[in-house]
């Protein structure tokens, strides 16, 4: 068998792989071939029909996403006949669709919208098929769903699905009636939804967009009674500048501390420091777990999307998890407790905001037990439960914080760099590389081997940990001990790492999982891009920013060792302990077929609290 073919495409010859479809052949020469359901090696269910071709010798027009090259193939991508049944397609469409795009969050990265131009429609005659006033699902703390912006592409179901082994949606009913929903058709809130967001980064319309909490951010500055802090999560630094026509992947960590203090924060911070706290209480934990016959192996709790998708479907081995918060649940307590004394703040007047390139931190932020700093200073001052406030406040995604700057008119790429603020903002390489896949784990090993060992590292790079691939493993010998380590990303990756697990089959001792492909530069809050390198010039301008750190060990970090002499005490301490570490709920275990009542917003399976720690 031949292993690549002759076709022609509008009158030229290539030669291209036998066994690949007319759509990719077209892509890989060059030609781009509209499509709004396809993706690549996800979903290809020739749904929108707008891929449609000709090909040489055919009665009818062929859909390109479905159907393989063949020898001799004489392929036209831009007929006459082929215009016509693609416009008519996509006015078929938009005869479904609301004319909404001045309101809409996509209005500026809409591929509906933008294939409507380029394929010169501008009105469509048909009458609608469908209702166009279903009702909103806004159940869920991260995401919003708008089923009448849905154009049954099927994308996120598949992403779901596929690349997070989540099935939290579906499409629902038949013919006219068919939307894509949840079990149940209960909202986002109440279903096994993790709040990964990965479905609105596939997402080709409005459909799918994050809760935004923008409106509540300017509302805390404007508000003179308020000190208002805000911290930003490292991959963050190498996507903001998408936004501003910079090159994908460039590090601008000077000019993202220079804009929020622009935008009016009172106190600008670094989610960097608190992720080199994480490490020195992680680091420690696994210590411990190995010294003193822990539960192993240990894995990663800093991702909040794997939190979740443990609590539902792995709630008996919730035991793996380390206590450990997220680097942004550890910087809030810490800024309502440290830095509220430090400057003799009401905790209360204090807001604090998160720039997150994730749209699960909005759910972890209001997960009830994140209330640190309100049982410290109720302990101590004896506040009341009706004063109850939160450790973090408000969460904008990466696309948020592009949206408020654009609105204040700050010319972003004009800012000079500027530092971070004390004492909350100083940090090492360490933390940066948490913004990638085996990014923590590294961190951890440049720690915890210095820990054990009492000497100094020849060589800080684990790069057998580092890589996009879906699971990595190491040996790295740690002292005496040779540690065994996994690294994966995507929940359908973590799945396997899990499941080895459960049947007892881990060689394990410790475990990294982050929710995202690629991690935290993957994240369902960051700019949305269809270019095909995006993940990997943002690892490389993750590794940049450590190389270009003087400090890339997080437990070098001065501010990190002035905060345990000064207030913490030492790592895994009392303090630590109740500020820094946290506990973990058994969630229901509802399945499609399950028609019990709903349960309450955000929490579904409450109730079944179970401290599996402290
Ligand atoms: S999804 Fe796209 S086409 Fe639809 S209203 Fe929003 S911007 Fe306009
Ligand atoms: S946020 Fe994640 S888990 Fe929830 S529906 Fe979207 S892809 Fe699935
Ligand atoms: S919600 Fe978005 S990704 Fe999902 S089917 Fe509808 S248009 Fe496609």
């Amino acid at each position: 068998m031949n292993e690549s073919v002759s076709i022609s495409i509008d009158g030229w010859r290539y030669t291209v792989p036998a066994g690949i479809t007319i759509l990719q052949a077209c892509r890989d020469s060059g030609i781009e071939v509209p499509a709004l359901c396809y993706m690549e090696g996800l979903v290809a269910d020739a749904a929108c029909s707008l891929c449609v071709v000709e090909v040489k010798g055919a009665r009818t027009l062929t859909r390109s996403c479905v159907n393989l090259v063949f020898d001799g193939m004489a392929i036209s991508t831009r007929s006459e006949r082929v215009r016509d049944a693609r416009k008519t397609n996509l006015e078929l469409l938009l005869a479904n669709h609301p004319q909404d795009c001045f309101t809409c969050d996509r209005n500026q990265n809409c591929e509906l919208r933008t294939l409507a131009f380029d394929l010169g429609v501008r009105e469509t005659p048909y009458a609608p098929t469908r209702r166009l006033n279903r009702p909103v699902d806004d159940s869920s703390d991260s995401i919003v769903r708008d089923p009448n912006k849905c154009i049954l592409c099927k994308r996120c179901v598949a992403v779901c699905a596929k690349v997070q082994g989540v099935h939290a949606i579906d499409t629902i009913n038949r013919g006219q009636n068919t939307v894509v929903s949840t079990f149940g058709n209960n909202g986002l809130a109440h279903a096994y939804c993790v709040n990964c967001g990965q479905c609105v980064m596939v997402c080709p319309t409005g459909a799918l967009v994050e809760k935004s909490e923008v409106a509540q951010v300017w509302k805390a500055l404007a508000d003179p009674k308020k000190t208002v802090v805000v911290q930003t999560a490292p991959a963050v630094r190498v996507a903001i500048g998408e936004a501003f026509g910079f090159p994908q992947g460039t590090p601008l960590t000077g000019k993202l501390s220079a804009a929020l203090r622009r935008l009016g924060f009172n106190g600008v911070f670094d989610t960097n420091f608190a992720a080199d706290l994480t490490i020195m209480e992680e680091g420690h934990e696994l210590i411990d777990r190995l010294t003193h016959q822990g539960v192993l192996p240990m894995i990663t709790s800093c991702s909040p999307g794997w939190i979740k998708f443990a609590e539902h479907f792995y709630p008996d081995l919730l035991g793996h998890l380390s206590t450990c918060k997220s680097p942004q649940q550890m910087f809030g307590p810490l800024a309502k407790t440290f830095y509220a004394e430090k400057l003799h703040l009401d905790p209360r007047d204090i807001v604090v905001v998160s720039i997150m390139p994730c749209t699960a931190k909005k759910f972890e932020a209001r997960r009830p037990e994140m209330d640190g700093a309100f049982r410290y200073w109720k302990t101590k001052l004896g506040l009341t439960d009706t004063g109850h406030f939160p450790d973090v406040d408000q969460v904008l995604t990466t696309r948020e914080l592009a949206r408020m700057l654009k609105e204040a008119g700050i010319d972003f790429a004009r800012l000079a760099d500027e530092p971070f603020d004390d004492p909350l903002g100083e940090s090492t390489g360490a933390a940066v590389i948490f913004g990638v896949t085996g990014g923590v784990m590294e961190a951890a090993l440049r720690t915890a081997c210095e820990v054990v060992t009492g000497q100094p590292l020849p060589k800080i790079d684990f790069e057998q940990v580092r890589g996009l691939e879906g699971i990595k493993q190491a040996d790295i010998e740690v002292g005496d001990l040779s540690l065994k380590v996994a690294v994966a990303n995507g929940l359908a990756n973590a799945r396997v790492l899990v499941e080895q697990i459960k049947a007892g089959e881990s060689p394990y001792h410790f475990i990294e999982i982050m929710t995202c492909p690629g991690g935290c530069i993957g994240g369902g809050g960051q700019p949305i891009s269809r270019e095909k390198n995006t993940k990997n010039r943002r690892m490389a301008g993750i590794y940049q920013a450590d190389k270009s750190l003087p400090l890339r060990k997080s437990h070098e970090n001065p501010s990190v060792q002035a905060l345990y002499q000064q207030f913490l005490g030492q790592p895994l301490g009392h303090l630590s302990h109740e500020l820094l570490h946290t506990h973990y709920l058994k969630r229901g275990t509802r399945t499609c077929s399950d028609d019990s009542p709903v349960p309450p917003k955000g929490n579904p399976g409450a109730g079944k609290e179970d401290r599996n720690h402290g």
